[in-house]
């Protein structure tokens, strides 16, 4: 278990560590699923096996000690042997064909409060119109969470009056 305190500090549950190259700058932190399969999507067996993995891919995940941080996630094909479907693993940190994991959009995010979407681009060495698709997705989710808030905040208050002008 070499890994054994990387692992507890990464707080990912569902993977442990197989291997980290460290560069200059830069970490590549390898990973594999704790369990063996993963239950099907679509009819919930858990009568399901693994076809092989024919890639690895590497998401951003964030930085650690001054070095930024890759994460390499093997693309696990499975087959299930109830509804014969076949899927590809799911990791609940990262969504399907993303580059960065949730915690490291959160990052971005909120790196771009009080700063500017060039800025932080530079700052995260992330693509400019990444930067911008996060940010807007963000203001989108805070402002439906807000108007929710106002919205049960009102709904809750007793004596509420309605003005009409
Ligand atoms: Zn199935």
């Amino acid at each position: 278990m070499p890994y054994q305190y990387i692992n507890e500090l990464l707080d990912l549950p569902e993977i442990k560590i197989v291997n980290i190259e460290i560069e200059e700058d830069h970490a590549i932190i390898e990973l594999t699923p704790v369990n063996h399969t993963q239950d099907c999507p679509y009819c919930h067996s858990t009568f399901v096996k693994r076809n092989g993995i024919p890639y690895k891919r590497d998401i951003r995940h964030l930085a650690a000690f001054e070095k930024s941080v890759d994460l390499r996630i093997p693309a696990i094909c499975l087959a299930c042997n109830d509804c014969y479907s076949t899927f590809t693993w799911e990791y609940s940190f990262v969504e399907p064909k993303k580059r960065y994991t949730k915690a490291f959009s959160t990052h971005l995010a909120r790196q771009t409060y009080g700063a500017t979407v060039t800025y932080t681009s530079m700052e995260e060495q992330v693509p400019y119109s990444t930067i911008e698709r996060i940010s807007k997705r963000n203001l989108h989710e805070k402002s439906e969470e807000i108007q929710e808030q106002v919205y049960q905040d009102a709904v809750e208050r007793e004596n509420l009056v309605l003005g009409i002008l």
